[in-house]
């Protein structure tokens, strides 16, 4: 932590922050300049608020220089975290697509797009039976219903299952039929939850927030690593702006940050960032090219009467053009997919 006094600070007030920082734990490094005192503390606790050193008479700035998480840290783990499921490794150099619809609607929609999965070589089916919706009036999901209908519609070609756990309560019943677990963008901070997930055996794939920066959401895979479960996936989904000609404003750039900070693989959803159809795969092809370790794609055969969604649904002509687009551009960026 770097503290840095007020031009006019005393030295009886550089004194007695010196003497707090002490008491705090710190060691001391102390830099005095013509004009300005900088103090070096060493020493910081992940849970240190620097605002006990922010409100001293004197102090003018107070930085951090370390990051509060410290197991999705890459500098605690320097290579990246490959996930393994099966015939799967998420976060190597193979890039996996996550695709499938919004809801589980019935069994021939479910096996319907299950076989556009696997027809494009792709192993892992989205699907959710558990909905956060904004409004209590739209369809809830087909809750236990919709688990059986996927875990079969995947089974029968072969694929992994990704779908929502939305409170602790389902833990329970969904592990009995995912493979996957999701934690929706509205639950990235629902810190019981998370916890609980930190418990289990399969990995988990965190959204983030609708107004998180990058560090809370890192915050929260630490909650989930730090209870014990390695096997965390971030997935970017967009977050809240001031623009209204898109759904979410896909942060694109949050792909090679959270590589740099992070060796948890990291995968981009551009289907609900941007929650129209014709922008999601120019968005796919641009997350590819920035580095995702997967994507989220959602696919409809009928996207007018989807239940959920709908808008932002690809057809399952234009999903498979597309999976033969992110070939070219991953092969030019020597992965594969
Ligand atoms: C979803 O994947 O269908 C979903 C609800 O996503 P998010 O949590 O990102 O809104
Ligand atoms: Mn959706």
């Amino acid at each position: 932590m770097v503290v840095i006094m007020e031009n006019n600070a005393s030295d009886e007030q550089i004194e007695l922050v010196k003497k707090q920082l002490e008491d705090f734990g710190f060691q001391i490094h102390e830099s005095r300049g013509v004009q300005k005192t900088i103090l070096g503390a060493i020493g910081v606790q992940p849970d240190f608020d620097t605002r006990k050193v922010s409100i001293l008479d004197g102090v003018s700035d107070v930085y951090r220089v370390t990051n509060p998480y410290k197991l999705a840290n890459r500098s605690f783990k320097e290579d990246d975290t490959i996930i393994k499921m099966k015939d799967v490794e998420l976060g190597g150099n193979k890039i996996h697509i996550m695709a499938g619809p919004c809801s589980i609607e019935s069994e021939d929609q479910i096996y319907r797009l299950a076989e556009v999965v696997a027809k494009s070589g792709m192993k892992i089916l989205r699907g959710g039976a558990f909905k956060p919706r904004s409004s209590p009036y739209s369809f809830q999901g087909l809750g236990e219903e919709g688990l059986k209908l996927i875990r079969k519609a995947a089974d029968e070609f072969g694929l992994l299952v990704i779908t929502e756990v939305m409170q602790i309560d389902q833990i329970e019943l969904i592990y009995k039929y995912t493979d996957i677990f999701q934690v929706g963008a509205r639950n990235m901070q629902n810190f019981a939850l998370i916890k609980e997930l930190g418990n289990i055996d399969k990995p988990i794939m965190l959204k983030r927030g609708l107004s998180a920066q990058i560090e809370e959401w890192l915050m929260s895979a630490e909650y989930i690593l730090y209870n014990g479960n390695k096997d965390v996936i971030l997935c970017e989904r967009g977050i809240r702006t001031f623009e209204k000609y898109t759904r979410n404003t896909f942060d694109l750039s949050a792909i090679p940050v959270v590589h740099k900070k992070s060796h948890l693989p990291i995968i981009a959803d551009p289907s609900h960032a941007t929650g129209y159809r014709d922008q999601v795969p120019p968005m796919a092809r641009a997350a590819v090219a920035a580095g995702a370790d997967g994507l989220m794609l959602e696919i409809h055969h009928d996207p007018a009467n989807a239940k959920s969604d709908g808008p932002q649904a690809l057809l399952p002509e234009t999903y498979l053009k597309l999976v033969e687009e992110l070939r070219i551009i991953a092969k030019a960026i020597g992965r594969e997919l």
